[in-house]
């Protein structure tokens, strides 16, 4: 195997996105992974034999780092943490969103219906996405027992070291990982070739602005001067400078269309989802279109632009 090398997790109908890639880099001894698949046992079997196919065996991995607490990248460390009895690194902004998992997975399609009722969503619509919930609760799951990882931690592999950013946004504690020796950024889901950069606010992100977070975590890694990035999805970005700028124009372009929305208000998250992003439906995507929407009103709000004024039990938007 080279200094570093990846293996292609099916993702099957847990995601819109087809594979999570799962990064192992050699170290003087052993290896660290970067990201795991989903708490199944097909990823469980892929990585296994994806590993012996480098040349390894799956005792050989000594660490683990979580770029996010997402299930496609986290699932299946607690059953590496187990069998191997390996540090599993993650920030703790996303630790504690694991602990949030832990202590409320049971009432967590509950909490949901709650949180986008009081915004208006209606209860068909919400029906529908607390009984998909229902199916994932297993898969939320994940290590609550982690090691913390910050800004600027290095992590030594054969050929150099490994350098953490937090670059938060996708999710309050996504790190990615810059190799300086070739100038190589692991972006996690920071950042992907064709998908359009998701930063939801959900019952266990409320607290975040997580629109602001993207565009300085975009800033951040711009500074970097990265010549490929190399995304948890899809293919590399072969000219790093010219997606951030291109996402960074996205976020900014909705922003001003989100605004220009509000202005006409006061209205409801619903009407917000459907003239920025789609229209709101049953299925699942509709939760995560309903959670970005909520993301861009926040960061109006926290600008002074937008205020929630409350219709009886309902949050209704407009702009100051
Ligand atoms: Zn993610
Ligand atoms: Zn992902």
């Amino acid at each position: 195997m080279n200094e570093w090398n990846f293996i292609k997790v099916p993702l099957g109908d847990k995601s819109y996105l087809q594979d999570v890639l799962v990064f192992l880099f050699r170290m003087k001894e052993g290896l660290l992974m970067v990201d795991a698949g989903l708490n199944t046992d097909h990823s469980f079997m892929v990585i296994s034999e994806g590993v012996e196919r480098l040349g390894y065996k799956l005792s050989d991995i000594k660490s683990l780092i979580l770029t996010h607490y997402h299930l496609d990248h986290c699932g299946i460390s607690l059953r590496l943490k187990k069998l191997l009895s390996i540090p599993v690194y993650l920030h703790e902004k996303d630790r504690k969103i694991f602990q949030f998992f832990k202590e409320n997975i049971e009432r967590y399609p509950e909490k949901t219906w709650e949180f986008f009722r009081s915004y208006g969503v209606q209860e068909d619509i919400l029906s529908f996405i607390t009984n998909e919930l229902q199916k994932y609760k297993k898969l939320l799951l994940g290590p609550t027992d982690t090691l913390n990882i910050n800004d600027g931690d290095l992590f030594e592999i054969e050929s150099g070291f490994l350098r953490i950013i937090h670059t938060p946004g996708h999710s309050p504690g996504h790190i990615s990982i810059f190799y300086p020796e070739k100038r190589i950024l692991f972006g996690g889901d920071l950042i992907l070739k064709d998908e359009l950069p998701h930063a939801g606010i959900y019952p266990h992100t409320v607290q975040y602005n997580p629109i602001k977070d993207y565009l300085e975590s975009l800033e951040k890694i711009k500074k970097l001067k990265p010549e490929i990035i190399i995304p948890s999805h899809g293919e590399p970005i072969l000219d790093p400078l010219k997606r951030i700028e291109e996402v960074i124009s996205f976020i900014k372009q909705k922003i001003d269309e989100v605004y220009d929305i509000i202005k006409k208000g006061p209205v409801d998250l619903s009407h917000v989802c459907e003239k920025a992003f789609r229209r709101c439906e049953k299925s699942l995507s509709c939760f995560f279109f309903l959670s970005l929407s909520l993301s861009y009103v926040r960061y109006l709000i926290e600008e002074g632009l937008a205020e929630e004024i409350k219709k009886g039990d309902l949050i209704l938007f407009k702009s100051t």
